[in-house]
């Protein structure tokens, strides 16, 4: 590393457990791995760098169906800013998804809905998808969406949300989901922002048992978009709302006048597909753009090696659609691989902790897919609600944060039984798709590591000092990639120069992710979270996920958060936040523990300073740990958080805050 000195603490390279796919998950296989071994993953990976136009030419033909085939495989560069991908090839996106299903099997189960109420749920087939999506689709044309057009869609999770989102693209506009637990606020500043001319939303939404009031928020974000010149809703539970009449248009009525069948609209591959709005872990949203060809590419590829997807398969992501892993992994990749997806409109905690595993009983689910804060809460409630047999699962991921080897081990024994393989997912809105991760049923595994790259990833790590790139394993420094890759986005909707900015220029000629990372003595990757999120004592950068990790250990932690704050002998010191199991009690002698915790687990020089027993942490929508709040109580700077909208409960803030100054 640089002049900052000191290694960088890798403690658990050399310790940790390596896992193989486990031979019960290969035994209930229906066949066999799409890629026979990590051999064989070795010579495509080398071929996907080396030779990118053979490898990614060939996939994309036999992935996707082009209207027009494409002459180049990839131009522009990282440098410029200017990637293209298969830029003279033409398609459309839900013919991909829709149509070739349908007309192959009508019959086959495209999505499986899992209402809130358990029981209320219905399925729909590929044939009954391409009918609703056509119809939606008129209606969209009717209420005047041309071409290139955005449309942002404010829906709970209900098969309607994918049908919303396949009817825009089918005619060639570009879908811009807004997660339905924003505020009015968040809400009028992404359709302002994406310029929004339609938006799509429900009467109400439910879940968990409550009902939210869907259609308020929207007339309430509306008042201040005037360019919004129409608004179709669904009505979810009938509930009495208000209408405006001239703008407002309900779903049930117009789909009726329309025939089932339109023509998908032919797309340039360069073509926008949907802007979607970052989680706001760090500050302003930004509206990240995707396009047509490499986008659908990337989801493709993921869902087949990652997830191992074959055709019969019934696939469970429980990420909402109103996020990346929603839009990926709920609605492209297993409807372009033509396989049944699961829209879970519920919480993992209603009606009761068992939620996810009755539904990956019930339907015989075969991938799952989830964060590691769910994960959290449902080890926290304890190991009785995993009763259900799960037979047929056969891969576990995890996506949107660490995953500590703690909560890693939990999912493996526990809920996969030691049947299922474990994938532990790296990958961001912009990337579009995973880039950093196994593949099921053929990377070997160590919890707490994504593992290894996606073909045509190449990594870099940079030493954040030098800006130099740090060749060879077993080193420590900042995650970038060398090469683009189909599914990356290209640009921030009407802000290139803040793209270029934020991922092009910090290195030059590489994509930087803004994460820290290590490359161990065996080239597996470590996410160690935001660059940000690093805290330096005494020359060591320590990693917030580490510690959070070592802490979690500890049998009375739930969940933690760990900070750096300025300390005049050290330069920074280690604080930690931590929220407790239930009915623990909070006392001196337990803060001591998580100190000596820490201090067994890693080291005297990673103890924390202090340690703020929380009833709950701040944390993002998609449920990740927000320390930028943290790190600003700290410093006494609790007037200066910037922007709070994107918290799911903001008077978690409050709390904190007393709690830090009785401390004090
Ligand atoms: P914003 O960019 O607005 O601050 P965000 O980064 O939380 O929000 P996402 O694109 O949803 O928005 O999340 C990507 C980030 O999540 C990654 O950069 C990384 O920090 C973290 N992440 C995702 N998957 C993993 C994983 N498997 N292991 C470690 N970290 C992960
Ligand atoms: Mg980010």
């Amino acid at each position: 590393m640089g002049e900052e000195g000191k290694a960088p603490v890798v403690a658990e390279a050399h310790l940790v457990d390596t896992f193989h796919p486990p031979q019960k998950m290969l035994d209930k296989h229906p066949s066999k791995p799409h890629i026979s071994s990590l051999e064989e993953y070795q010579k495509l990976y080398k071929e996907s760098i080396t030779e990118p136009d053979k490898f990614w030419g060939q996939k994309a033909r036999e992935l996707l169906t082009w209207q027009r085939d494409f002459d180049t495989v990839r131009s522009g560069t990282l440098a410029n800013g200017d990637v293209a991908w298969f830029p003279e090839g033409q398609l459309n996106a839900a013919y991909n998804c829709v149509d070739r299903h349908a007309f192959k099997d009508p019959n086959k189960v495209a999505i499986i809905y899992e209402a809130d109420e358990p029981g209320e749920g219905r399925n729909l087939t590929y044939g009954e998808l391409l009918r609703e999506v056509s119809k939606v689709s008129y209606v969209l044309k009717k209420m005047g969406v041309r071409k290139g057009d955005t449309v942002a869609v404010y829906l709970p999770m209900i098969p309607e949300a994918l049908i919303a989102l396949l009817a825009i693209i089918r005619i060639g506009a570009v879908h811009s989901v807004v997660f339905a637990g924003f505020s009015a606020d968040s809400l009028r500043d992404r359709v302002l922002d994406g310029q929004s001319k339609v938006v799509i939303t429900a009467d109400e939404g439910k879940r968990g048992g409550k009902l939210i009031g869907t259609k308020k928020i929207v007339d309430d974000a509306l008042k201040q978009c005037p360019d919004v010149s129409g608004v179709l809703v669904f009505k979810r539970t009938g509930a009495d709302v208000p209408f405006t009449p001239g703008r407002d248009l309900w779903w049930h009525e117009e789909v009726q006048k329309w025939p089932s069948y339109i023509a998908p609209e032919i797309m340039n591959s360069e073509d926008p597909l949907f802007l979607l709005y970052t989680s706001g872990s760090t500050g302003k949203p930004k509206g990240v753009m995707h396009t047509t060809g490499g986008y659908l590419l990337g989801a493709a590829m993921t869902g087949k090696y990652v997830f191992d997807i074959h055709d019969g398969d019934r696939y469970f992501c429980g990420g909402d659609v109103g996020w990346i892993t929603g839009h990926t992994y709920v609605v492209y990749a297993p409807l372009l691989l033509g396989v049944s997806t699961v829209v879970f409109e519920g919480t993992p905690a209603y009606p009761n902790f068992s939620r996810y595993w009755d539904i990956i009983d019930q339907h015989e689910i075969t991938q799952f897919y989830v964060a590691p804060t769910a994960l959290r809460l449902l080890k926290r409630a304890g190991d009785d609600f995993v009763k259900a047999r799960m037979p047929k699962l056969r891969v576990l991921g995890s996506v949107g944060e660490p995953i500590a080897a703690e909560i890693w081990k939990w999912y493996f024994e526990v809920v996969g039984r030691e049947e299922a393989h474990i994938v532990d997912t790296y990958w961001q809105t912009e990337t579009g798709s995973n880039v950093i991760t196994p593949l099921a049923g053929v990377t070997p595994t160590k919890p707490g590591s994504a593992s290894l790259p996606f073909f045509g990833v190449e990594p870099a790590i940079i030493d954040p000092v030098s800006g130099d790139e740090v060749h060879g394993n077993d080193v420590e420094g900042v995650l970038a990639f060398k090469q683009p890759w189909p599914s990356m986005a290209r640009t921030v909707w009407g802000a290139h120069k803040r793209y270029m900015e934020t991922y092009l220029d910090v290195y030059k000629g590489y994509y930087f992710t803004g994460d820290g990372a290590g490359r161990d003595h065996e080239g597996f990757y470590w996410i160690r979270g935001r660059v940000d999120d690093v805290v330096n004592v005494s020359g060591h950068r320590l990693s917030t996920a580490e510690i959070e990790a070592a802490l979690i250990e500890h049998h009375a932690v739930a969940e933690s958060a760990v900070v750096g704050v300025v300390d005049e002998l050290t330069g920074q010191a280690v604080n930690a936040f931590v929220a407790i199991n239930k009915g623990v009690e909070a006392t001196d002698a337990l803060r001591k523990e998580f100190i000596l915790q820490v201090r067994r687990s890693i080291g005297p020089f990673a103890a924390p300073k202090a340690v703020y027993i929380v009833p709950d942490l701040p944390k993002t929508r998609s449920g990740k740990i927000m320390r930028r709040i943290l790190r600003k109580i700290l410093a006494g700077e609790e007037d200066q958080l910037g922007d709070i909208t994107t918290l799911s409960d903001p008077s978690v803030v409050d709390k904190i805050i007393n709690i830090v100054h009785e401390a004090r």
